[in-house]
């Protein structure tokens, strides 16, 4: 039977997403409410509520693999003025999806409002609209080919 959570389903390709990496321990992507363009979630694909519950080389893996959409990302020229790479770990911390997960979200100078509001009903766990499945599998794609680059 199918897991009942959606990070889960994601890993184990039961349930659609736009896929930006997969290796043996870890997958990365799209996020479907951005907060910025190319808005990444990295994860581990056993399934875990808080990164402390990963041994530490898997932790470490999950920031190697986070560095690596990060410099994919400017090299297609979002997040060149600024990233986040956030980590809510636990509810008290905002995290709304009880699997581990790094967000990459990419910023650029002025997209300050736009992201105050939807970071707003982010932590309200309403979140905004969603962006278009094609948009985000033309992003995963633009992604995994500058992945392809460069190894770490
Ligand atoms: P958190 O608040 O737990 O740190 O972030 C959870 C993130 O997961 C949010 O940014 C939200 O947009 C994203 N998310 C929730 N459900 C789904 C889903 O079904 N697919 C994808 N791709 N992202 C999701
Ligand atoms: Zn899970």
């Amino acid at each position: 039977m199918s897991s009942p959570c959606i990070f889960c389903q994601i890993a184990a390709d039961e349930a659609p997403h736009a896929l930006v990496y997969k290796d043996d321990d870890c997958c990365a992507f799209m996020d479907i409410h951005p907060l910025g363009r190319g808005h990444v979630l990295v994860i581990p694909r056993r399934h875990v509520v808080q990164v402390t519950e990963l041994e530490g080389t898997l932790q470490d893996r999950l920031f190697q693999v986070a560095r690596r959409i990060l410099k994919a990302q400017r090299q297609l020229g979002w997040g060149i003025q600024g990233t986040h790479i956030l980590l809510n770990d636990g509810k008290a911390a905002n995290q709304t999806v009880p699997h581990a997960h790094i967000h990459v979200i990419p910023r650029e100078s002025r997209d300050g409002l736009k992201s105050m509001g939807r970071l707003l009903l982010h932590v309200t766990g309403l979140f905004g609209p969603r962006q278009k499945p094609a948009v985000l599998q033309q992003q995963a794609e633009s992604l995994r080919h500058e992945m392809d680059r460069f190894q770490e």
